[in-house]
């Protein structure tokens, strides 16, 4: 067993825990080990992250999620509890995020399986090599008796620590479109051509990397970022004939989103012909905003004012496994204060007295859904 498997199955066995490794090599720990057939509440998050990460993102949900145990240990709920680390949600080998929890809603397909890292390594054949059975891939589904899907995690942002808030329920997970645009001009020397005779294709994308701006700071919480910009021949001395430029936008509401994403595109087509320049673009990602469940969401609102902090609602910018879970059954998350809202790096930190007061959060949420029979007899969607 892997070290991270056996540090968190040391602190979960003395117990009473049934540990396994799925096939895709989540870490799946049901308590109590004997109630296999009971309403099933699953916990968790990923134990996987990105390259020179900080030490929070993911872990810290497996971390919460095991405290929780802890504390109900010698209690007796009407339900299970399953705690999973999640094997790979960043994506950061395979470049396909997620498939620790696809593999529990049934979508680890070829695709996915074939996708290779720098090495040119399979996913199939990584997973081999790891020690696990692909073919005991379907092994990893959801099991018929889960009522729930619950997920602390790290806000990854500024947002509650400007609010001066400790937890957050997440009500919503952004929507994503992601395109490229190339604009294409004439190359020519920097200092022979006039300005009026050039078609200068970095000059093109800086009036539209603008427009992006104004367009996201036009719609409340819609975010669009341009973080890649290549030119080429990228000379000082040269006027660049092609710019390559990036386009990420998110928002809570799809129809915004695709609404302000067409907006774009047309205004690159504008400032192209009018600069006689020519466009090409195509989109990478177009994924829907996922709705966290409504039932949950209210549940962990009361659970945070019962700990002693104001109840918050926000929509998640980044994608979660707690997405992906919400195909199936009733998922919501809950974020903790992020300090100087900074993540994927070695500064990310969280406050140990937030950590607590998320701790007796998911106590009193715990309890609160042991007396919420419809919710306990739910069955995975179709
Ligand atoms: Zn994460």
């Amino acid at each position: 067993m892997h070290n991270v498997y056996r540090e968190i199955a040391s602190w979960l066995e003395p117990l009473g825990v049934n540990v396994r490794i799925d096939a895709v090599g989540n870490f799946r720990a049901l308590y109590p080990r004997d109630r296999k057939s009971d309403p099933r509440l699953l916990i968790g998050s990923h134990l996987d992250t990105v390259p020179n990460a900080g030490r929070y993102d993911g872990i810290l949900g497996v971390v919460i999620a095991a405290a929780l145990i802890e504390a109900w240990h010698g209690e007796k709920l009407p339900y299970a509890v399953e705690l999973i680390g999640f094997s790979d949600e960043e994506g950061a080998r395979f470049g396909v995020p997620f498939i620790g929890s696809r593999a529990l809603v049934g979508r680890v397909d070829d695709d996915l399986l074939n996708s290779q890292d720098a090495a040119g390594t399979s996913a199939e054949q990584a997973i081999e090599n790891f020690g696990l059975h692909p073919a005991d891939i379907p092994d990893a589904g959801l099991h018929a008796n889960v009522c729930g899907y619950l997920e602390f995690h790290v806000e990854q942002g500024p947002v509650l620590e400007q609010l001066a808030l400790p937890l957050a329920a997440v009500e919503a997970i952004a929507g994503q479109t992601r395109m490229k645009f190339a604009f294409r001009g004439r190359a020519n020397h920097a200092g022979t051509t006039p300005m009026h005779l050039r078609a200068d294709a970095v000059a093109a994308a800086a009036e539209w990397i603008t427009i992006v701006e104004k367009e996201a700071n036009a719609h409340p919480e819609m975010v669009a970022t341009v973080g890649s910009v290549i030119a080429s021949p990228g000379a000082a001395n040269v006027i660049a004939k092609e710019a390559r430029v990036s386009l990420d936008v998110r928002h809570r509401t799809d129809d915004v989103r695709v609404g302000a994403v067409e907006k774009l595109t047309e205004q690159a087509k504008q400032i192209c012909s009018r600069r006689r320049l020519s466009l090409n673009y195509s989109t990478l990602l177009n994924q829907p905003a996922v709705a966290m469940d409504p039932f949950l969401i209210e549940q962990i609102e009361i659970a945070i004012g019962a700990s002693g902090c104001k109840p918050y609602r926000m929509v998640s910018g980044a994608g979660h496994d707690a997405m992906i879970m919400a195909e199936k059954v009733p998922a919501a998350m809950i974020f903790l204060r992020t300090p100087g809202g900074i993540s994927h790096d070695p500064a990310e930190a969280v406050l140990a007295e937030d950590v607590a007061k998320a701790i007796e959060c998911g106590m009193h949420l715990l309890h609160q859904l042991a007396s919420e029979a419809d919710f306990l007899k739910g069955t995975p969607r179709a």
